[in-house]
Order: C-alpha cells, then structure tokens, then sequence
C-alpha cells in the first residue's frame, strides 16, 4: 500500500487525476481517474473514514483488496493499486466498459431468454471459479455486475463483503466452512442469511440463492421479494410456500429457478447442478480462463 503524500489536491490522488463519478455503493463512489504520466485509464473506489470505523475500513478495503488480486478471471475486475489518505481509502482498478447491470435492467424493463441466459452463464461460470478459490461473494446483485450492452460481457466487482478462505480467516470457520456475520443486500439474502441461526450458513449456498435471484430479475424484470428492509424482505420470503412466476417466464427457466430458490439450503441446487441444467446448456460457451 503506497501513502499518498500529504499534498494531494481535491482532485489528485497520488498519480491519479480525478475525473467524473462512474458509480456509487452503499460504503463508496467509484470515479473515473487517469493516471498524470501514463495517461492510462482507471476506476477509483473512493471508501470514506466517515462511512465505516477506522479500524473496520482498512481490515476491509484490505480483505477486499486481497481477493481482487487473489483471483484472476475474464470476468472478475482487477486491481492496479491501493492508496490511503487521512480521510479516504482508494482502489485503483481497471476501468471497465460497459454499465451497471441494474442499470440495463432498468432500461431494458426485462431481458430476452437468450441474453438473460448468457449472462447468467458467465455469472454462473465466474462464481464457481471463486469458490473453486474458497472465495464468496456474499453480495451478488445486479449493482455489482457491469455489462458490456453490445457484446453482453460481464464483470462481477465490490468484494467487500467477500469472504476468502485463507490462513487468516479459515481460524474463524469451522471444519465445515460455516459463516455467521449477517451480510449482504436484503432482497439478494438467502433465506439462512436474512434469519441468521446458531447454524451459521454456508457461502456456497448463499451465493447460489443471490444468482437464483439476479436470473429471476432478468427474466421477469422485477423481484419477488420486493421489501426494503431485512424484516420485511424476510417476512415475504417465508410467508410463500411455492414461487411465482409472470406468465412469460418460460417453464424450462422456471424448473431451474425453483431449483436455486428452495429455501432450505440443504435442497438448494449446487452450482455443479446449476451448471448441468438444460436451460444453462443452451448455448452455452465457457469463459476462457487466464492461464
Ligand atoms: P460499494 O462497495 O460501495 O457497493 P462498488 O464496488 O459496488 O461499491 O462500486 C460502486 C459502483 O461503482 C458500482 O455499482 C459500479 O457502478 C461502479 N464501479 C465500480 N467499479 C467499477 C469499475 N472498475 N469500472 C467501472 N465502474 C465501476
Ligand atoms: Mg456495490
């Protein structure tokens, strides 16, 4: 981690001359930056000291910062630097072309079967290689997955509420990698999630319920669980016995999102499964790994 200096303009950071706002999250605002001598093209996640307690902020950015590298995946953002200042934390990360998928979803009102698929196939695709890594997500939602609109290439970013199974965290799961800590987006959260048991919940299956949810969005353009909060999304989730579906949602996509969104993490499809499903072998192309 490099300082920046203690003369950093508003508009500097280290090297990084600051530009127009890309995207804002819950803890952070990602602006476009450049850097003075390259003059190559970055995105800067900007996570404030006022947003999260000091010592809670570096611990994070830093675990955050740590999968990002750890990983290296077409479909996975990369990291280029990180830099700290009195007031803020950056992450210097490649910029990527394209727009939040939240955000296409919106334009778009819903997506077509195939396009809806084939992004689902890369996220699918994506998520199993992190957890192939002992790496989960634990936030997966349309707002953390840019979208290129032509070619519908995906990035999957924001592992700040990630979970990496390394010598430093394994200490803290026991020998069948049981989570506690309640995070994630209420209307993503799995069911073990949103009404946290002595039990603890697994990644895995967190993960598996959140991409039920982000296909679910796709096809059918809005949520099934459309609470606000934890309390409300929660108290929908459990009063519904079967999910329902718009009529246009077609029984093959149906099949496989019971699948996924079975409320009982023991039944709920594994991504093995997931990825054997017919309606995700449809025209299905793997993402070519970096070696
Ligand atoms: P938070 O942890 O606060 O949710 P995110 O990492 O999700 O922050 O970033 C917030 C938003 O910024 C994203 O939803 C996206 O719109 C935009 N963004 C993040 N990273 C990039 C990037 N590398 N390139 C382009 N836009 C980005
Ligand atoms: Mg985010």
């Amino acid at each position: 981690m490099s300082p920046t200096g203690g003369a950093v303009a508003a508009t500097k950071v280290g090297k990084f001359v600051v530009g127009d706002v890309l995207g804002e999250g819950s803890y952070s605002v990602v602006k476009r930056c450049i850097h003075e001598d390259t003059k190559e093209q970055y995105a800067l996640k900007i996570v404030s000291k006022d947003k999260l307690p000091t010592s809670n902020l570096e611990k994070q950015v830093r675990k955050e910062v740590k999968i990002m590298q750890y990983l290296r995946h077409p479909c996975v953002v990369t990291v280029h630097d990180v830099l700290m200042s009195e007031r803020n934390m950056y992450i210097v990360m490649e910029l990527v072309k394209g727009r939040e998928l939240f955000e296409e979803l919106t334009a778009r009102g819903r997506f077509a079967e195939n396009d809806a698929r084939r992004i689902f196939q890369q996220l699918v695709d994506t998520v199993q290689y992190c957890h192939q890594k002992g790496v989960y997500h634990r936030d997966l939602k349309p707002e953390n997955v840019l979208v290129d609109v032509v070619t519908l290439n995906i990035k999957v970013l924001d592992f700040g509420m990630g979970w990496i199974n390394d010598q430093e965290h394994k200490n803290m799961l026991d020998a069948k990698n049981i989570m506690h800590t309640q995070v994630g987006t209420p209307q993503y959260m799995a069911p073990e999630l949103l009404r946290p048991s002595a039990e603890g919940y697994r990644g895995d299956q967190v993960d598996v319920w959140s991409l039920g949810m982000i296909l679910y969005v796709l096809l059918s353009g809005s949520l099934p669980f459309p609470g606000e909060d934890i309390d409300t999304v929660t108290r929908l989730v459990h009063s519904r016995k079967k999910m329902r579906y718009p009529s246009f949602v077609k029984k093959p996509a149906k099949d496989l999102l019971d699948c996924m969104l079975e409320k009982s993490s023991e039944k709920r499809a594994t991504l093995a499964e997931v990825r054997n499903h017919p309606w995700f072998l449809i025209n299905y192309v793997p993402v070519v790994q970096k070696s």
